[in-house]
């Protein structure tokens, strides 16, 4: 299976070849050239599979330069029990008969982008050895709290590669900055940026644009890469998840195979729920996609209108792994929903770069919204969705869980569709205990209590186990004590990879 560029589908490159260049050079990002399909009697048999071989089962349809070796060793390096706390990996947990909560968050970082980031440093290294690239893989991230953590945690340890992780000084919550600043492993580093988000962000392009920066890396047999969220190797593995979740569906006798279920995905990037679509036309029987969004509607509005308009107040939430303006994936489902009209896409792309609005066509419109619902939830609905369902169902979800909720009950409410639904929920409520907590019984709960203390009071309400990896931290010594200016983030990489 080749990959093309969505600006320019004469360029045609290997799965390997894709995921250790992230990015196409004219700015398109890489999708398959076609989608494999999967028969519904394929479906059925992956009810009786454990989630390694399910994932298998999807990963090796795409990545058909990897051999069978190198597939499994990529899987069951990344998806063990001991990462992830449970053997299923990726459970569904039944709310009600027709509501069914997909846990995208057991894995060692606590939020849903270890079901990527676990099995990421693998591919890359595998497809590093595969174009026959000797240079060690130097990965840059600058985060604003979670992806830093779940790269980290990926790549700690993994031959052939050293991570740098920037984080705004001031800019990730108390767990977020313990959970990176006691990062383990022999090939990671971890630092503060003096700023917010946005200058550690520019510090981190900057150094990759820099051509005389890179050629000296080159010589000290380093080539810088990154891990963000529109490489295909961090969108293919969250295909899986959902065939995971349905086989599991199959299982419990909860459907029928073939039977069509609705998806509801809290939403930022477009990634997790592009997955989703993504596994729809392979053959997986899904009716309806619901796109949830916070305050950050920008989604919402394009869905229900065709326009997409990135021109608008930027509001920090109470789910912040959701507040994106741009929603990098969009392009790739645009794509395809145009029938790979490469030209339209550079086209919108550019307009979205120079203006911050483009609108599709009526026709594209059209299939967009044969497929698609949208909504938004604000932080006063997030927040009482929390509290009813721990009331209602006794089942605790956290603030980007609450938005695809909030957003569902809205949709069955104005619908009447009580087609059987697989919600995707994105992590921990012990990730952001201080926001679930004053869901539940209000600011009197956290008033003078630190991270631990809270940890310990949501477990006490929920009825959960705190997760290990956040229990622990307790416990481990800080290692990263560097705070440096936006413009010493150069020498801080230079320093780590001790080349001058
Ligand atoms: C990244 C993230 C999202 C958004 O996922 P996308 O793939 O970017 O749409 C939602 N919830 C949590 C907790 C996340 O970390």
């Amino acid at each position: 299976m080749q990959y093309q560029s969505t600006r320019d589908k004469s360029i045609s490159v290997s799965a390997a070849e894709a995921i250790k260049t992230g990015l196409s050079a004219e700015g398109g990002l890489f999708v398959p050239e076609s989608f494999p399909s999967v028969s519904l009697d394929e479906i059925e048999a992956l009810a009786k599979k454990s989630y390694t071989e399910r994932a298998y089962f999807v990963l090796s349809k795409f990545l058909t330069d990897f051999t069978e070796d190198e597939l499994n060793h990529c899987i069951t390096s990344a998806y063990t029990k001991e990462k992830f706390e449970t053997d299923a990996i990726a459970p569904v947990y039944k709310l009600n008969d027709r509501a069914y909560v997909l846990e995208l968050w057991h894995g060692p970082t606590c939020a849903f982008k270890d079901m990527a980031l676990q099995i990421l440093p693998h591919l890359l290294t595998t497809s590093m050895k595969k174009t026959n690239e000797d240079k060690e893989i130097v990965i840059l991230v600058a985060t604003s709290g979670d992806t830093g953590k779940a790269a980290l945690e990926g790549f700690k340890d993994v031959n052939g590669t050293r991570i740098i992780v920037f984080y705004p000084d001031n800019g990730v919550s108390e767990i977020q900055k313990l959970q990176m600043v006691t990062q383990e492993g022999n090939n990671v580093s971890v630092a503060a940026v003096r700023g917010n988000f946005d200058d550690a962000q520019s510090g981190v392009k900057k150094i990759f644009t820099d051509v005389a920066y890179k050629e000296l890396l080159a010589r000290n047999q380093f080539k810088l890469s990154s891990a963000n969220s529109i490489n295909w190797g961090r969108l293919v593995p969250q295909i899986v998840y959902y065939f995971s979740a349905y086989a599991d569906l199959l299982n419990n006798g909860e459907i029928n195979v073939g039977e069509e279920i609705n998806v509801v995905v809290p939403t930022g990037n477009f990634g997790n729920i592009l997955a989703a679509y993504y596994a729809k036309k392979m053959g997986l029987p899904v009716k309806k996609f619901i796109c949830a969004s916070n305050e950050n509607n920008v989604l919402t509005e394009f869905i229900n209108t065709g326009i997409y308009n990135k021109n608008r107040d930027f509001h920090t939430t109470i789910s912040p792994s959701m507040d994106i303006l741009i929603s990098s994936n969009l392009e790739r489902f645009l794509y395809d929903l145009t029938d790979r009209d490469d030209k339209t896409i550079a086209d919108l792309m550019n307009k979205l770069n120079t203006s911050g609005v483009y609108e599709i066509s009526a026709d594209v419109k059209a299939k967009l919204q044969a497929l698609f619902c949208a909504g938004c939830s604000d932080d006063k609905e997030t927040m009482a969705a929390i509290k009813e369902y721990a009331d209602k169902y006794d089942y605790v979800i956290d603030t980007h869980t609450a938005v695809a909720m909030s957003v569902y009950d809205k949709y069955v409410a104005e619908t009447g569709d009580v087609t059987k639904t697989i919600i995707a929920s994105t992590a921990s409520p012990f990730k952001f205990n201080q926001s679930v907590l004053i869901a539940l019984g209000g600011h009197n709960e956290v008033v003078g209590k630190d991270e631990f203390t809270l940890l310990e009071e949501l477990s006490k309400k929920s009825g959960m186990n705190i997760p290990k990896s956040l229990g622990e931290l307790k416990n481990k010594s800080r290692i990263f004590d560097l705070v440096c200016d936006k413009d010493q983030m150069q020498e801080v990489v230079s320093d780590f990879l001790m080349v001058e």
